[in-house]
């Protein structure tokens, strides 16, 4: 069985001040999973505000070396260091403002599993490349490129995020949500084998928010979600995480 999970990023947002979004999310009583991934500079704040709640913490991304002469890079022990569980890689963010690739999202994901890190790897087209049909073909090319060849249930996380819905508002049908979170579930059985594949999770990226949490949970082989926005405030946040254990 995947347990749900509700993953919030949080991105390039929140002073101190921010931590008190913890506060507020800290008693949560959920089955699903909850992660936030604060920038890098709270974590280990964050992890002291949430060292009684089942609230877990990831980073944003990591280097793909252990440790080295990398000005203003995190690895991946570092995260664990401050208190995080999990890391974000992949974001089609990083992709497009730092030229990420597949291979370095690969390589992060090898580091963060050898620091013992749940690797969140994000994947999804462009609006361009979806209105030209290539959305699968994309999707696939990324997780193939992005995936490490050890990758399991309990190492790796996928997440589905069309670059043009997020911070749009716009979200695909969902229809085409299922087809792409299908093609990945198939894709996965291809190179990882049947049983594997079943316990990898698959989360929805994009524009989620309490009014569209439900249906989009309800999609055949959506496992939660990664959102941004509306992971900011606990009153946003919150009622996407009981629409998971709702569904
Ligand atoms: C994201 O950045 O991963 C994301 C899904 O953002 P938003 O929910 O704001 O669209």
């Amino acid at each position: 069985m995947r347990r749900k999970l509700a993953a919030g990023n949080w991105k390039m947002n929140g002073t101190a001040a921010a931590l008190d979004t913890l506060d507020a999310l800290a008693n949560t009583a959920a089955s699903a999973e909850v992660l936030i991934c604060p920038p890098t500079t709270l974590l280990s704040r964050a992890a002291e505000r949430l060292s009684t709640s089942a609230i877990a913490l990831g980073g944003q991304d990591c280097h793909a070396a252990a440790s080295g002469a990398h000005t203003g890079d995190i690895s991946a022990e570092m995260l664990r260091d401050a208190g995080a569980t999990a890391v974000i890689l992949g974001h089609s963010e990083r992709r497009a403002d730092h030229g990420e690739t597949d291979a370095q999202v690969r390589a992060k994901a090898e580091a963060a599993m050898a620091a013992d890190l749940t690797a969140i790897i994000c994947v999804g087209e462009t609006l361009q490349q979806r209105e030209a049909g290539n959305t699968l073909a994309v999707v696939r090319d990324q997780l193939t490129g992005s995936l490490p060849d050890n990758s399991t249930g309990a190492t790796v996380v996928v997440a589905y995020e069309p670059v043009w819905a997020i911070g749009t508002g716009k979200i695909p049908t969902l229809a085409q949500i299922a087809e792409v979170h299908s093609d990945l579930r198939a894709s996965l059985s291809a190179r990882f084998g049947a049983e594997t594949a079943a316990a990898i999770r698959l989360l929805y990226g994009g524009s989620v928010k309490a009014s569209n949490a439900a249906e989009i949970f309800a999609v055949a082989d959506v496992d939660g979600a990664l959102v941004g926005g509306a992971s900011l405030k606990a009153a946003d946040f919150a009622p996407i995480i009981e629409a998971l254990d709702a569904s």
